[in-house]
């Protein structure tokens, strides 16, 4: 099969190496050229463009970073659409809007070409060790013909719904962590105001009841108060503003969501937004007067 890939961020540049060794026949484009040197030292094309990537190949993944990019990325001067042959299938695993993303899909779908939402959820770790959770929105069976190169990247690769899906259940994740990282910097927050060996305190809670990926690997750097990445804060926010913007629309309030996208727009204008979204510990350290 062969894979064309846009986007080699801190999720993708693992991701595609991921494709690469276990056999691909790979073709990266990065827009920031140089970020495609490593992959070409172990046997991937380069492209010049995103267009150039998508020429010739049966799958094009994209792993950007917002909406509009993906919409530069795939319509812009250069772009994936023009490159993709009819009967080839795009799989998008950025975190975008599910409503751009059903239009981009239509359009696409006019060309011939196939288009499944395919976010991501594991953090960097899971990329590398190619253990992610994909949400995908589209055809069903358009993905069976991608899932054995999914099954590359994910322990987990769950089909949804049609297109769009992918991307509300992308945004569920996102509101169901935002409550899960405030809450345990606030737990955290408590015990370093008390006094307690925050430490013993730490190994105490996660095996029990409060056990929690955000725990587990993140409660160091908000112990620490450094918050190196990860994820960043403003991709978080970004994610929340889909997420509210879905809620908006569907009548639904989602007051925890909307609580600590606030707290990240604080910490963005604070220069914080390039931190890992544990920094949300950094807000809440500073309401309790921790620093
Ligand atoms: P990142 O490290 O900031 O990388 C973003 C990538 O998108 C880079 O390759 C960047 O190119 C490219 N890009 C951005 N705007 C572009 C544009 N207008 N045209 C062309 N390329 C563009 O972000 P990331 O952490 O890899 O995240 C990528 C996506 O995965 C996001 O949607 C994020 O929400 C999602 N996600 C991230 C995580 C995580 O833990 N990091 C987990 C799950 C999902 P340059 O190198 O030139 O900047």
């Amino acid at each position: 099969m062969r894979i064309g890939f846009v986007g080699l961020g801190t999720m993708g540049g693992p991701m595609a190496e991921r494709l690469l060794e276990a056999g691909h026949d790979l073709c990266v484009h990065n827009r920031t050229r140089e970020r495609e040197t490593p992959l070409a030292e172990r046997g991937a094309r380069r492209a010049a463009s995103p267009r150039d990537a998508a020429s010739g190949a049966d799958v094009l993944v994209t792993m950007v970073s917002d909406t509009p990019d993906m919409e530069q990325v795939l319509f812009g001067d250069g772009g994936a659409a023009a490159g993709l042959a009819a009967g080839s299938v795009l799989v998008d695993m950025s975190t975008i809007s599910p409503r751009a993303t059903r239009s981009m899909a239509e359009r696409l779908a006019e060309a011939g070409v196939a288009m499944l939402d395919a976010p991501v959820s594991g953090g960097s770790e899971g990329a590398r060790q190619g253990t992610l959770s994909i949400m995908v929105g589209g055809d069903a069976g358009t993905l069976e013909r991608v899932r054995p190169l999914l099954d590359v990247l994910g322990s987990t690769v769950t089909h949804v719904g049609p297109s769009g899906s992918g991307q509300v259940v992308k945004a569920m994740n996102q509101v169901i962590i935002a409550g899960t990282y405030a809450a345990v910097a606030e737990g955290l927050a408590l015990g370093l105001a008390a006094g307690v060996d925050v430490e013993a305190a730490h190994r105490a809670v996660s095996g029990g009841a409060a056990g929690s990926w955000v725990l587990t690997h993140r409660a160091q750097n908000m112990i620490q108060n450094t918050y190196p990445l990860g994820f960043r804060v403003r991709l978080h926010r970004k994610d929340l503003g889909i997420a509210l913007e879905s809620a908006r629309e569907a009548g639904v309030p989602l007051p925890i969501a909307a609580y600590v996208e606030q707290l990240e727009t604080g910490l963005v204008t604070r220069g914080h937004g390039d931190e890992d979204v544990s920094a949300i510990a950094r807000a809440v350290r500073e309401a309790a007067g921790l620093g």
